[in-house]
């Protein structure tokens, strides 16, 4: 049965890499702003001039950017299911994505947060930023622990609460996202497999 869900959780918790394992064994469409506003950046668009900066800092884009972003690539539709990876990120997207659902008859299924602990993401975001390095790919500017700090004071002052508004709907299940890469995924199959 095809699902549309958001995976949730702080820079470098894992969100993307579970995503792209769903892509693989499910095939679900990952729908990630972060990836949609790097691919602007790069492309040098007019969003990409715009959004540049603020990227780099660690801070976020306007609700309005990311939910035209999300839209367009809502109407392209995705049999497999949906997985809203870094969106949303505050609860103004969050009651938009509702409202986008709902206008296409379709419904959220789940909101599931990987729960971590922050001085590992620390060093995970090094890890990642020496992997690149090492396969003589580009380092994301926003991987380094100064601007990691922004993201995640972001995230705590933005997107945490997220968790309390999708909990208060009964849609929140908790992963351990400290876990091994398999063991994640398992448990997030797990949530996808239930009901
Ligand atoms: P990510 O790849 O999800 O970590 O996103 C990288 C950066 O893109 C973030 O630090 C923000 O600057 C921007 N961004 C991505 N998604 C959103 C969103 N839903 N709302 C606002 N800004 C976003």
């Amino acid at each position: 049965m095809s699902k549309n869900i958001i995976l949730l959780g702080p820079p470098g918790a894992g969100k993307g890499t579970q995503a792209t394992r769903l892509v693989e064994t499910r095939g679900m469409v990952q729908l990630s702003t972060g990836d949609m506003l790097r691919a602007a950046k790069t492309s040098g668009t007019d969003l990409g001039r715009r959004v540049a900066e603020i990227m780099d800092k660690g801070q976020l884009v306007t609700d309005e950017i990311v939910i035209g972003l999300i839209e367009e690539k809502l109407t392209q539709g995705a049999p497999g299911g949906f997985i809203f990876d870094g969106f949303p990120r505050t609860l103004k997207q969050a009651d938009a994505l509702g409202a986008l659902l709902d206008r296409k008859g379709q419904t959220l299924d789940a909101v599931i947060e990987l729960v971590v602990d922050d001085e590992a993401l620390v060093a995970r975001i090094e890890t990642r930023a020496e992997e690149a390095r090492a396969a003589g790919q580009p380092v994301r500017a926003d991987d380094n622990a100064q601007v990691f700090a922004d993201r995640l004071r972001e995230y705590y002052k933005k997107t945490a609460p997220l968790l309390g508004y999708y909990y208060a709907k009964g849609d929140l299940q908790q992963v351990d996202g400290m876990a091994a890469v398999e063991a994640v995924a398992a448990a997030i199959a797990k949530v996808l497999d239930k009901g």
